[in-house]
C-alpha cells in the first residue's frame, strides 16, 4: 500500500514535470520520457503477471476444492459401508444367537434340549472337580408313555410331555437345570448338592408328575414318573455320572416304577 502511494506520488512528479513547458527544453527530458515509457510498459507487464498469477491460484483452489469434496464423498461412503457393516455384523450377531437358542433348546417343551444338558454337564462338572464341589444329576424316564400314546394318540402324548417339562421345572431349585434328554427322557443338573439333598428335589418331582391334571377326551391320563439319580465323584468323567444315573433308573423301572434310586 505504502509503495502503490510511492510510485503514484513519483508517477505524479514525473508526469508533472514531462508536462511542465519550461522544462521542455531540458536535457533530460527526453531521457525521462522515454525512461517513464519503458515503466509505464512495466508496470503494464507487472499487471498482467499479476492477473495470470491470480488466475493460477484461483484454478488451483478450485482443483483443492474438488479433491476436498472428494475425499468427502469418499469418506462419506466409508462411514455408509461401516454403518451398513454394523448392522450386518449385529444382525449376524442375532442369527448366531437365534441359531445356538434354536439349537439348544428343544421344540416341543422349549426346555433344554440334549446338546444344551451335555454343554452345562461338562462345565458344572469340571466346576465341581476345581472347586471341590459336590454336583448331582438325575434322570427322569415317563412310566408306560408307549401305552399313553396307544391310548390316547400321539397328540395327547405331545400335551403330557410338555405338562410334565413345565412340571419339571417348576419343582427344582433355582440354580437346578432341567432338559428333555431325548424321548420321554429329562434330566435334571443340581449343582453343590449330594445324592440326599438331591432326592429331597427328585422326590417333589416324581409328586408333580403324578399330580398333573391331563385329560386326554374323558380320561384323566394317570402319568408316573421313575428316577436314578447319581452323585458325581471326584475324577470322574461327565458320560461316567450319566452312566451312573441311567443304571439308577434301570433298577427304579425293575423294581416297579414310580420311584427313584441312587445310584453306589
Ligand atoms: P417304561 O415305563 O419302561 O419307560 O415304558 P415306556 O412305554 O415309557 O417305554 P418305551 O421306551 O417302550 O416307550 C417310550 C415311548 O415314548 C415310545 C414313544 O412313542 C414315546 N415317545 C417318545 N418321544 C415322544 C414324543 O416326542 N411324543 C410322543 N407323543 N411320544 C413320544
Ligand atoms: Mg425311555
Ligand atoms: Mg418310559
Amino acid at each position: 500500500m505504502r509503495a502503490d502511494k510511492q510510485i503514484e506520488q513519483i508517477e505524479q512528479t514525473v508526469e508533472s514535470l514531462l508536462s511542465d513547458p519550461s522544462h521542455r527544453d531540458n536535457p533530460l527530458r527526453p531521457a525521462l520520457d522515454e525512461l517513464y515509457g519503458e515503466f509505464r510498459g512495466l508496470l503494464h507487464q507487472i499487471d498482467r503477471v499479476t492477473r495470470i498469477s491470480d488466475r493460477y491460484q484461483h484454478v488451483s483452489q478450485a482443483e483443492k476444492l474438488s479433491l476436498t469434496e472428494r475425499y468427502q464423498k469418499q469418506l462419506r461412503q466409508l462411514e455408509k459401508i461401516a454403518r451398513i457393516s454394523d448392522r450386518y455384523q449385529s444382525m449376524m450377531r442375532d442369527l448366531n444367537e437365534a441359531l445356538k437358542e434354536a439349537s439348544t433348546r428343544d421344540a416341543l417343551t422349549g426346555i433344554g434340549n440334549r446338546r444344551m444338558l451335555m454343554e452345562r454337564m461338562k462345565t458344572e462338572s469340571a466346576r465341581a472337580e476345581r472347586l471341590h464341589r459336590p454336583l448331582t444329576v438325575a434322570l427322569l424316564d415317563v412310566d408306560r408313555f408307549k401305552s399313553v400314546n396307544d391310548a390316547h394318540g400321539h397328540e395327547a402324548g405331545d400335551k403330557a410331555l410338555v405338562e410334565i417339562a413345565h412340571a419339571i421345572v417348576a419343582s427344582v431349585r433355582d440354580y437346578d437345570l432341567c432338559g428333555r434328554w431325548g424321548g420321554e427322557e429329562f434330566m435334571v443338573i443340581m449343582p453343590e448338592i449330594g445324592a440326599d439333598e438331591a432326592a429331597i428335589v427328585v422326590e417333589r418331582v416324581r409328586q408333580a408328575v403324578m399330580a398333573l391334571d391331563i385329560t386326554a377326551g374323558d380320561t384323566r391320563l394317570a402319568l408316573s414318573a421313575s428316577f436314578g439319580i447319581a452323585e458325581r465323584r471326584g475324577g470322574e468323567s461327565v458320560s461316567e455320572t450319566i452312566n451312573r444315573a441311567d443304571t439308577a433308573l434301570f433298577d427304579a423301572k425293575r423294581d416297579g416304577r414310580n420311584r427313584y434310586k441312587i445310584a453306589p
